[in-house]
């Protein structure tokens, strides 16, 4: 092989970059060809698309989450703990920032690490547009902790309710965005409810619970075919939750939001999941194109348009469809586009000539907790997608873990963590209570 580069830094280990980590790690970093560096600023990675079951208990991160060290040992790459604040192009080196303990000591100063190959694969933060008080008063899904907050918090709340008796009132959530997130929490919540109540939270039940999901489109699930979007509506409405599309939430307060038609939401818990962008440190790094949510902008190389040895996958990446607009934000983008960068990585290596990345939507389904999953498939065979609903609906939910799980433990490995998960659930409570 002719190697002109030998270091390989991959900055989030997300969806995508921990993927990607595990693959390259096993084609190069094994044989010795390449160091391959993996930076995040966690010590574990937990897929993001399960963070509404974290928030709501019914997955404990403690159980799924992956430790990035060990992972990082058995697949032949390294990882380094940190965040990374800037990229000095000339020097080739990307500049993480120090690192403190949680009284503020110094552990790691501020360090410089160097790359041939960079990929940034840092992901997408909550996108509040500038709306005022949701930042002092929402709850934004973004990591772990986050939803940990939610957890405690929802817990607290109906604690509280639990112990005082009051069998008219009731505990008032709102979620802000009717996307695939907003939608899955309100249900995950009437399943959460459900469970608490044989837990002995005594007068919790579902009439107890007023879940208001509020959705600035026409719609809620504006990503998905009308249909899907009416079944998952009318889904909603037979658990009890209270969804407002065409609403505009204009600020939020320590009670509730106020909408632009003058209405107020009164709510004791309120989330944020309404859009994405990338994080703001981006907007103008290093001289690199980016566009107005900060991602920055590739080619269909997923090489960045203004330094061909960065790559940018996943979130944070603007990837152009020949078709016409974006790829969008998904965790079946994030994991081709790892496979893609792979293969052109390997292929700038040995001097090849790199493929473009075409995103093929396999569709999209959404898990109404227990009580169902809605969606659509794409395929060649369908011309266009098929609704499927109910059993085959949520293995095929599933298989999108299991695909994100395959490509870092491969298939014996899975297999046993889907074993581990069965016992797990007949030992262990159903929900979180702690
Ligand atoms: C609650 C929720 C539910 C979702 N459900 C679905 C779904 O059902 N289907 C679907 O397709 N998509 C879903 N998504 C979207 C999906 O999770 C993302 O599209 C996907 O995770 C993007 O992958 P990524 O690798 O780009 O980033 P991420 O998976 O977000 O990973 C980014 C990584 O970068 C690290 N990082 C960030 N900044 C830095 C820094 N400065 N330095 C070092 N490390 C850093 C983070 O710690 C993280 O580990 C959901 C998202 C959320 C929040």
């Amino acid at each position: 092989m002719t190697t002109p580069f030998k270091k390989i830094v991959i900055i989030g280990g997300g969806a995508g970059g921990l993927e990607l980590a595990t693959s390259l790690g096993r084609k190069l970093g094994r044989h010795k060809r390449a160091d391959i560096t993996l930076v995040d600023r966690n010590h574990s990675h937990l897929w993001k698309p399960l963070l509404h079951e974290v928030a709501t208990g019914s997955l404990d991160e403690g159980v799924d989450a992956l430790s990035y060290l060990a992972h990082a040992r058995n697949h032949a790459f390294q990882f380094q703990l940190g965040s990374m604040i800037d990229i000095d192009r000339e020097h080739k080196q990307v500049l993480l920032d120090e690192i403190r303990d949680e009284q503020g000591a110094l552990l790691v100063p501020a360090r410089r690490l160097d790359y041939d190959i960079l990929v940034m694969a840092l992901g997408s933060t909550s996108n509040d547009f500038g709306t005022p008080g949701v930042k002092e008063h929402c709850i934004f899904l973004e990591n772990p902790r986050q939803a940990q907050r939610f957890h405690n918090e929802m817990l607290n709340l109906f604690l509280k309710f639990s112990a005082q008796g009051d069998l008219e009132g009731k505990v008032n959530i709102a979620i802000v965005g009717g996307g695939a997130t907003g939608v899955e929490l309100s249900a995950e919540l009437h399943n959460a409810v459900q469970q608490l109540h044989s837990y002995g939270f005594k007068g919790l039940d579902n009439q107890a619970l007023n879940v208001t999901l509020v959705e600035a489109g026409e719609r809620i699930l504006p990503a998905l075919p009308p249909r899907i979007s009416a079944a998952a509506h009318q889904e909603l409405t037979k658990l009890g939750v209270r969804v407002l599309a065409k609403t505009m939430v204009t600020s939020a307060d320590a009670g509730g939001l106020h909408t632009k038609d003058g209405e107020y939401i009164q709510a004791e818990l309120m989330v944020w999941a309404a859009g994405i962008k990338a994080p703001d440190f981006m907007k103008a790094l290093a001289g690199l194109e980016t566009n107005h949510i900060n991602q920055l902008v590739v080619e269909p190389t997923l090489q960045t348009t203004r330094d061909p040895h960065i790559f940018a996958i996943g979130d944070c990446a603007s990837c152009a469809m020949p078709a016409g607009g974006v790829v969008p934000p998904r965790a079946q983008a994030a994991h081709q586009m790892a496979s893609r960068a792979h293969g052109n990585i390997l292929a700038l290596l040995r001097g090849h000539t790199l493929k473009p990345y075409t995103y093929k939507d396999h569709g999209s389904l959404v898990s109404l907790s227990r009580f169902s999953t809605i969606g659509s498939l794409m395929g060649n065979l369908m011309r266009g997608s098929m609704m499927i609903e109910g059993r085959i609906a949520r293995a095929v939910y599933i298989s999108l873990y299991r695909m994100h799980q395959i490509a870092l433990h491969g298939y014996i490995k899975t297999g046993l963590i889907m074993l581990v998960g069965r016992i797990n659930r007949v030992i262990r409570p159903h929900l979180k209570l702690h």
